[in-house]
């Protein structure tokens, strides 16, 4: 069959997953418009990207219309490590909930299919593991979390609503933790902090008593899935878990950075930050009989590729 080329447009396309998004759709073949702000993503990200002809990359905060003709829309704009989210949270709800209204009235003009990167985070602090997409979640919306968490879960309510009053093709997955290489080094999330802080012989960081847990899936296996769940069928607009389901406690996660560099950083507890969830696993089932797709690559190599990610840019730096 042959392939179609698309007019693609990836707002966070600067981010970590945009960055890898945006690769993977060029590719394939398509025309891709590259949208971000750079909050949290930055030039370097694309600056391979940059010399293909069928990439275009524009500056751009998504909480202002934006007037383009495209097929596609993937709409990933939005801070994702907690530290960054909590830094404006005002301006993170307005990033996920009038970035979703732009992004969705742009996709109603045009007729472009739209994705939406939701997060696990729609869920809280679950009471149930692992979770499915009909576990309504335990948020708590006035805490410091609450800014992404309730901007999150209002973006999938307007990815809702224009599905049913306006017939907009519309698709939402809910990502969990996702780690890989072009994290940022101060990114502030626990895999590119401890292996930072691994490869430097610092100590490393642990949140509480490092008992919570956490699901990692390494960014090709995500890639993938956004790739598939755009392709479905149009009855098929999710929510749909896309994470890996191997669960591991963050004092495990620890571990394995350590054994893996080789380091003798020690570890040091700091306290646990308000809200932060203390389980959280993906019930990936939906994902795997709609999309016949499961994460294919293992912890340990995945943590290997990233380990060497960031010891190349440590010492170029
Ligand atoms: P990231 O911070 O690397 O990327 C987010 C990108 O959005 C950055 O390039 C940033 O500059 C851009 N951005 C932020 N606000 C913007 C605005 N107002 N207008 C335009 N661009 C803006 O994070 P990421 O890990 O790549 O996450 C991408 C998306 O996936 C986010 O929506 C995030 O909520 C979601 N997600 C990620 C994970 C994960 O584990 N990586 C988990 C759940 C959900
Ligand atoms: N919008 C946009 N690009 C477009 C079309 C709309 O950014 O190509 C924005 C527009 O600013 C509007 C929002 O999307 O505020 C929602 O559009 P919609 O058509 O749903 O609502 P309305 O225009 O009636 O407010
Ligand atoms: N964490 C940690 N040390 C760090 C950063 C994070 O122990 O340096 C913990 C954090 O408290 C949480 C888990 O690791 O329990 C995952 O945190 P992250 O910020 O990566 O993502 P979250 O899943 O909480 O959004």
């Amino acid at each position: 069959m042959a392939l179609t080329i698309k007019r693609v447009l990836v707002t966070g396309g600067a981010g970590f997953l945009g960055s890898h998004l945006c690769a993977r759709l060029l590719d394939e073949g398509h025309d891709v418009l590259c949208v971000d702000n750079y909050f949290t993503g930055s030039k370097a990200n694309i600056e391979p990207l940059l010399k293909r002809p069928h990439f275009e990359a524009m500056r751009h905060d998504v909480t202002f219309p934006l007037y383009v003709e495209v097929d596609e829309i993937f709409n990933l704009a939005c801070p994702a490590s907690p530290i960054h989210y909590q830094f404006d949270p005002v301006q993170t709800t307005k990033t996920s909930v009038v970035g979703a209204i732009n992004m969705l009235g742009l996709a109603k003009r045009v007729k472009a299919k739209i994705f939406q990167a939701s997060t696990s985070e729609v869920y809280g602090d679950p009471t149930i593991s692992p979770q499915a997409e009909d576990y309504r979640g335990n948020v708590n919306p006035l805490g410091p979390r609450a800014c992404y968490d309730e901007g999150k879960r209002a973006a999938e309510t307007l990815f809702f609503d224009y599905h049913r009053q306006h017939g907009v093709r519309i698709k939402v997955a809910r990502i969990f933790n996702t780690y890989g290489p072009r994290m940022h080094p101060n990114d502030g999330r626990v895999v590119s902090n401890f292996i930072v802080q691994a490869l430097r012989g610092q100590p490393i960081t642990l949140y509480g008593d490092g008992s919570q847990t956490r699901a990692f899936c390494f960014v090709d296996d995500l890639v993938e899935g956004f790739v598939r769940l755009m392709a479905t069928d149009e009855d098929c607009t999710g929510p749909m878990n896309l994470g890996n389901p191997h669960e591991i406690s963050v004092a495990e996660l620890a571990r394995r950075v350590i054994d893996l560099t080789g380091s003798n950083s020690e570890i040091v507890y700091r306290p646990l930050p308000q809200d932060d969830p203390l389980q959280r696993c993906p019930d990936i089932s939906f994902a795997k009989s709609k999309l016949g797709w499961e994460p294919q690559v293992r912890l340990e190599v995945g943590l290997s590729r990233t380990i060497e990610y960031f010891r190349e840019l440590l010492t170029s730096k």
